[in-house]
């Protein structure tokens, strides 16, 4: 998707702080936190959403919630994280390839 910024920001035509990267993943902070570490996971895949998700995506799903537990510990999240997927616009997505935020660090709204 030429116009979609996670699809730049994975092919790294848009700077971002990336945290992790893989063949199929990346993982960058996000440019707005909304808690102390809020970072996300992102296919490198152009997934517009949940939504468009296939079963043929299981192993990436699968991989993204993985990583997940594995970057918070990274960044100190030793007391635990929220995991959040904004899906279409009824659910709060902005940004129409899919991603998954992981906040910690502080006060989170309880969901
Ligand atoms: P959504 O509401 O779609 O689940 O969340 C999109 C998230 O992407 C927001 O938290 C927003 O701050 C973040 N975001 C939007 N544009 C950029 C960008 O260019 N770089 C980074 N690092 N994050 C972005
Ligand atoms: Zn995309």
């Amino acid at each position: 998707m030429s116009d979609c910024i996670f699809c730049k920001i994975a092919q790294g035509e848009i700077p971002s702080k990336k945290l992790y990267e893989d063949s199929d993943l990346v993982a960058f902070h996000d440019i707005n936190p909304a808690a102390p570490v809020h970072f996300l996971i992102v296919p490198k895949e152009h997934i517009a959403s949940l939504e468009e998700a296939h079963a043929r995506h299981e192993m990436l799903l699968g991989r993204i919630l993985l990583l997940a537990p594995m970057l918070a510990k990274e960044l100190g999240l030793t007391d635990g994280f929220k995991t959040v997927i904004n899906t279409g616009k009824g659910g709060g997505q902005v940004v129409f390839h899919l991603h998954v935020h992981v906040l910690g660090g502080g006060k989170l709204a309880h969901v």
